[in-house]
């Protein structure tokens, strides 16, 4: 298959390299990556500055095409100009899981969505980790999965986001194929004062409050690599029961 492989954690980042390694023996694989780290930009382009490319090395071979934009621009710039059409676009691996609403900030899901709606096959990959990860398995997985692709009853284009637990082997329990938790999140905003005496604050550390095993959050937690199934339609088609067609009000 040809590949594009991104991410948002940017193009020196060691998921896309472990992707990179596990997909380049059996498959044509591109690289195009935001330069620096654009997590959680969700689904942003940038129109009001330039898309900068510049070519990366490791060594003395071309690596791929660095990218001064989000994960969304580089999968555009990549399948309209510097690679063209592909069998499919796989965004990953993330550092950290998306899982629940925070599929919406992710930027490594949004270039998988993006894929689909330019009419290609996505794939996006997250590992449930921060820190001292061990990106081996969860390239091995994907680059099985990529292999098992053809026996899946899949409608095409798809765009579907995995999730890997970060555990051995031997201790995931199974393959979950579940949808996306739309509980919330448990918001934490911590409230500093800058040497200006003035007040800031950071975002941070969100909980999911989700109890529904058939969801990838709980999936997930319980060791489970998570399979959900994506779109980008965000009609909201049961209001249609209730609203009328068209509403009378003077214009
Ligand atoms: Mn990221």
């Amino acid at each position: 298959m040809k590949i594009l492989i991104t991410n948002d954690d940017g193009i020196y980042a060691d998921g896309l390299c472990g992707l990179y390694f596990a997909l380049r023996e059996e498959h044509e694989v591109y690289i195009v990556a935001p330069e620096v780290e654009r997590s959680a930009v969700g689904h942003a382009i940038t129109i009001h500055y330039p898309l900068r490319v510049r070519e990366v090395r490791r060594g003395k071979h071309f690596w791929g095409y660095a990218v001064s934009g989000t994960p969304a621009d580089c999968v555009k710039l990549a399948l309209y100009e510097l690679i063209g059409p592909v069998d499919l676009v796989i965004s990953g691996i993330n550092r950290g899981p998306n899982v629940g609403i925070n599929v919406l900030y992710s930027g490594t899901v949004s270039a998988a969505t993006e894929a689909k709606i330019l009419g290609y096959n996505g794939i996006a990959v997250s590992i449930d980790a921060f820190e001292q990860i061990d990106y081996c398995f969860a390239a091995y997985f994907v680059s099985k999965f990529a292999q098992n692709l053809k026996g899946l009853p899949l409608e095409e284009p798809f765009c579907l986001n995995i999730n890997i637990p970060h555990l051995n082997p031997h201790q995931i329990k199974g393959i979950k194929i579940v949808r996306q938790s739309t509980a919330k999140l448990r918001e934490i905003f911590e409230k500093r004062l800058d040497l200006h005496g003035k007040i800031y604050y950071w975002q941070g550390a969100e909980e999911h409050t989700e109890e529904d095993e058939d969801t990838d959050v709980i999936a997930l937690k319980k060791g489970y690599i998570t399979i959900t199934p994506l779109h980008f339609d965000l009609t909201l088609y049961s209001a249609f029961k209730t609203l009328p067609k068209s509403l009378n009000i003077d214009l």
